[in-house]
């Protein structure tokens, strides 16, 4: 499975406005967010290989609002977080994590995000299952060089067709 966060991923800010990437303003619970076409494209291709899920804090309005804009397959499984979980707690973690290993158990993943911390790399770490962390830069998100990694990674693991 491929899980899949939005914010600098596919909704994308900081970029340079005369070299803005392809994409559109789409307005989400009131509020501009730029969606990157790129993202959209890679994303498709990659449905091919992956189980995508939504990994991000926008649960459920993610398929309200990206699969018709970028052309997905809708609507795609997303995951849902507690975020009084580690409200108020000097425990290293990230906010992720407990609803991805709930929804994931063991099962072979990848994961794209702008946001990692040490906790998502010692975490990745132990799982016992390949599991692969794919950064992104928000003035970016989601390109060529990050698609390539994710369709390689997946193929390295594809059962062997007879
Ligand atoms: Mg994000």
């Amino acid at each position: 499975m491929l899980l899949v966060d939005v914010d600098g991923v596919i909704s994308l800010w900081g970029f340079d406005m005369d070299r803005r990437p392809d994409g559109t303003y789409h307005s989400v619970d009131g509020l501009p967010h730029f969606l990157s076409q790129e993202a959209g494209e890679h994303l498709l291709a990659l449905s091919d290989a992956y189980d995508l899920v939504w990994c991000t804090g926008w649960e459920e309005r993610a398929n309200e609002y990206l699969p018709p804009v970028l052309g997905l397959p809708g609507p795609l499984p997303y995951l849902s977080f507690d975020r009084h979980v580690h409200t108020g707690t000097t425990m290293p973690g990230h906010w992720k994590l407990g609803a991805i290993d709930a929804y994931a158990r063991d099962r072979p993943l990848a994961w794209i995000d702008d946001v990692f911390n040490d906790a998502c790399h010692d975490w990745a770490r132990r799982r016992p299952s390949p599991t692969l962390l794919v950064e992104t830069t928000p003035a970016e998100g989601l390109v060529s060089r990050h698609a390539e990694e994710l369709s390689a990674w997946a193929a390295a693991r594809a059962p062997a067709r007879s």
